[in-house]
């Protein structure tokens, strides 16, 4: 079966083969998908769920061991 690419999906598609941000469309020049402001957004968006995952992930281990006594 063939997989189904949104319009979304696309139309970034395009825009990064056409040396542009695959998020706003503005010509990008430093990075492989994002222009500059995009990129920066991207990167702390990430580093921001990484954090609360890591975090989260700490909370548990501290629950199992204070179950475990
Ligand atoms: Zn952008």
């Amino acid at each position: 079966m063939k997989k189904k690419v949104s319009r979304q999906r696309r139309w970034q598609i395009a825009q990064v083969k056409k040396g542009r941000c695959a998020i706003c469309g503005q010509k990008r020049k430093n990075y492989r998908h994002f222009c500059d402001a995009c990129q920066t957004k991207h990167r702390e968006l990430k580093r921001r769920l990484a954090r609360q995952k890591a975090a989260a992930a700490r909370k548990a281990a501290r629950k199992k061991r204070a179950a475990k006594g």
